[in-house]
């Protein structure tokens, strides 16, 4: 069994002194530093709280994510980070169930979030392909009337691309006896989360991370909104798995970086200022940009090579990530950094490209 798995390929993280990276959609600044002091504050002089066990809930991280998106605490499940909730969402809301009718069963994007058909090979899932549209958006009304359950990013990734909560609304309500998992890894940067429609839809799944808009992607926490009925799902899993997976440190720092509205909304005004700035230089380099509304850039020259580009950009010591894949693999996945790092990436593909 373990023989067969084909793992996830996380993006590379090597240590080169200077390097610009742009391949992991890290955020490239620090976190709030409430964030930081509270992790300082939870560690204690002498580290005597690591003695203890955390508390196996995450009360106060629970209840800082229910009341900054106006729920309750029990429509919110916290783990350690989103791979590790949609892992448990996977293993027990998306496989098939016994008692089905005969079904569509699951469907994502053919181009999509790597990690979905990994623990769909884990957990032993079947699943459909369902095709993006020529322009990279994901047409809803294609999802076979079948299907028991969808899981999409949104904004998606690696393409940037977004879906309005309106048509994702009027797909949830359309399609009651189909669970929608809706990824929102990427969402703070200028999509339209649906987290608030969660207390209409029992069909209806949102999952979110403090790696991206948070830039704590080294503390691993991430979370879920919807009704107890699916979360219970989850906290039997995870309850069976490990009863500890957030530790004290990450709590803490995740709880207090959350409650600071002003630092994620400077932070994420500034990354959406910077993509707009790399996604007009690489315009007026000949590339051809997805609209992007995460903070990554999904981009094609029409003349070169992405590979042979992405090879180059390395050897300039900036990383970006190129995808071997069918219909992707002319593109390169830029991420958002600093405006200076914006500017040095589109100096050396002035030189590459030129
Ligand atoms: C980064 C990412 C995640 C995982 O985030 P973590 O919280 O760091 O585990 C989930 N989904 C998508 C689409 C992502 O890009």
């Amino acid at each position: 069994m373990v023989r067969r798995l084909t793992p996830y390929t996380p993006g590379e993280q090597p240590k080169i002194e200077g390097l610009i990276k742009l391949n992991t959609n890290e955020n490239p600044y620090p976190p709030s530093p409430k964030a930081v002091s509270a992790i300082a504050e939870a560690l204690g002089d002498r580290g005597e709280s690591l003695r203890l066990y955390p508390d196996p809930e995450s009360g106060d991280l629970t209840q800082a994510i229910a009341a900054v998106y106006g729920v309750s605490t029990d429509q919110v499940f916290a783990g350690n980070g989103s791979d590790e909730v949609l892992a448990f969402v996977f293993q027990g809301l998306l496989a098939p169930r016994s008692d089905a009718t005969p079904s569509a069963g699951l469907v994502f994007p053919d181009i999509t979030y790597s990690f979905y058909p990994t623990y769909c090979s884990l957990y032993g899932i079947d699943y459909q392909l369902l095709p993006l549209e020529s322009d990279f958006s994901l047409d809803l009304s294609k999802v076979a009337p079948t299907a028991h359950s969808v899981i999409f990013p949104n904004p998606n990734a690696p393409t940037g691309r977004g879906l309005p909560r309106d048509t994702i609304e009027a797909f949830v309500a359309a399609r009651p006896n189909t669970l929608v998992v809706v990824d929102e890894a990427y969402v703070d940067f200028g999509a339209e989360s649906c987290v608030p429609l969660i207390s209409r839809y029992p069909n209806l799944l949102v999952t979110q991370s403090f790696s991206k808009s948070r830039a704590l992607a080294g503390l691993r926490v991430g979370f879920a909104v919807g009704q107890p009925a699916l979360l219970d799902a989850l906290h039997r899993i995870k309850n069976s798995f490990n009863s500890y997976p957030i530790d004290r440190l990450a709590a803490a720092g995740a709880a207090a970086s959350i409650l600071d509205r002003s630092w994620f909304d400077e932070n994420r005004s500034r990354v959406m200022a910077s993509r707009e700035t790399l996604t007009q230089g690489l315009a007026r380099r000949g590339f051809e940009v997805v609209p992007s509304q995460a903070n990554f850039v999904f981009a094609r020259h029409p003349s070169h090579d992405a590979a042979a580009l992405a090879l180059r950009l390395r050897e300039n010591k900036i990383l970006v990530r190129h995808f071997a894949k069918p219909r992707i693999n002319q593109h390169l996945r830029i991420t958002v950094g600093t405006d200076t790092q914006v500017e040095a990436l589109l100096a050396a593909l002035e030189t590459l490209t030129g």
